[in-house]
């Protein structure tokens, strides 16, 4: 079901403007607003059934094995599969998460630090 207000609920709904660059039966990936390397992409599950990785049960595997898969399929597509790109899900407040409904980011394009912040 989507949620009132969320703001992810309203780009998969496509009631907020995003550039989509990827779509299936399970997610959307759009371009982040504020982007933080040449390649940053949000993958969002369509349903907002998780509001971070906390809330996952098996019952979710096939939905968190399409995320990554899809990280990967989106990567390629961008041009970033053989430079190298990083996976993220920020979980919680400590990690910086600021949306809650679950979702992946893609970043690339250019050298990321490690450790990151
Ligand atoms: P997080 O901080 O991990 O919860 O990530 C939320 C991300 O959503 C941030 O990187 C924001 O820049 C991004 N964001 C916020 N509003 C929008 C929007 N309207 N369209 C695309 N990305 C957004
Ligand atoms: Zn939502």
């Amino acid at each position: 079901m989507p949620e009132q207000s969320c703001l992810f609920c309203s780009i998969a709904a496509k009631d907020a403007v995003a550039e989509i660059v990827y779509e299936d039966e399970q997610l959307i990936a759009i371009r982040d607003i504020n982007p933080q390397a040449p390649v940053h992409v949000l993958l969002i599950p369509r349903d907002h059934d998780l509001e971070s990785l906390n809330d996952a049960s098996s019952l979710d595997n096939k939905l968190l094995g399409q995320l990554l898969y899809v990280a990967a399929k989106v990567a390629n597509q961008l041009g970033i599969a053989e430079t190298g790109y990083r996976v993220v899900i920020n979980t919680g407040e400590a990690a910086g998460q600021t949306v809650p409904h679950l979702h992946v980011h893609l970043l690339g394009g250019r050298s990321l630090a490690w450790p990151p912040g």
